[in-house]
């Protein structure tokens, strides 16, 4: 995502009641922000939270999560967008995530992660080993990821690190816009690598607990 400096983006996020600012000392204790017990999902690299909006206005009983680690790409979302009660948002880096959950999620999406094709970077992936291991214990019962991405080399590389880990795969499209699906939402990257009329690859990753 091409990082244009939002000069008034503490302002934003600071005023936003969408945006938890101090998340580390809700560790375990998630369903009290929601105020119910419903299932939570994360997105990590939320971006500019398109994604998240649609699915929660479309699933009112699913709190959501987004995890940003830039600010400015957050409250570039956060400005076109009106407060939803099951939506929060963290600006955080997703290294942190066990820092921040304790057994209390049910699904984690990665959309349209950043690759990071040289070797040297592999740890920043955020299906690399390093970041599964931080994942481990976010999980409310059986572990679900989902991936969505442009990058064949990446969804690649996703599937033989999270099998490492003892994930199977539960479903998998290889070119998603022209298999038959009903509940996609399109994020902003999607869209434009539809326009570009690029595969979209998607894996659902499940480790039982
Ligand atoms: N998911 C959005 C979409 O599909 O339109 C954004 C995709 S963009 C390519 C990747 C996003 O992930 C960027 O906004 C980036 O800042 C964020 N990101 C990358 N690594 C991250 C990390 N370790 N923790 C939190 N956010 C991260």
């Amino acid at each position: 995502m091409r990082l244009r400096n939002v000069k008034d983006k503490e302002e934003i996020i600071g005023n936003s009641d969408q945006v938890v600012k101090d998340p580390y000392k809700y560790k375990g204790k998630w369903k009290d922000i929601f105020k119910n017990n419903n299932p939570i999902y994360v997105e990590i690299g939320s971006g500019r939270c398109g994604f998240i909006y649609e699915f929660a206005k479309n699933n009112p009983n699913i709190n959501f999560i987004g995890i940003e680690k830039f600010k400015s790409i957050l409250a570039l979302g956060l400005k076109s967008h009106e407060f939803t009660s099951n939506i929060r948002f963290i600006s955080i880096d997703a290294i942190e995530v066990d820092k921040i959950f304790d057994h209390e999620i049910d699904r984690v999406y990665l959309n349209f992660s950043d690759p990071w094709p040289k070797k040297r970077h592999e740890k920043r992936r955020l299906t690399s080993k390093d970041y599964l291991d931080k994942y481990n214990d976010i999980f409310d019962s059986d572990r679900n990821i989902y991936i969505k991405t442009d990058n064949r080399k990446l969804f690649e590389y996703s599937l033989i690190s999270l099998n490492k880990e003892g994930y199977i795969i539960s479903d998998i499209h290889l070119d998603l816009h022209n298999d038959e699906i009903n509940d996609n939402i399109n994020t902003e990257y999607e869209e434009k690598f539809i326009k570009k009329g690029m595969p979209i690859y998607q894996a659902i990753m499940i480790k039982k607990k």
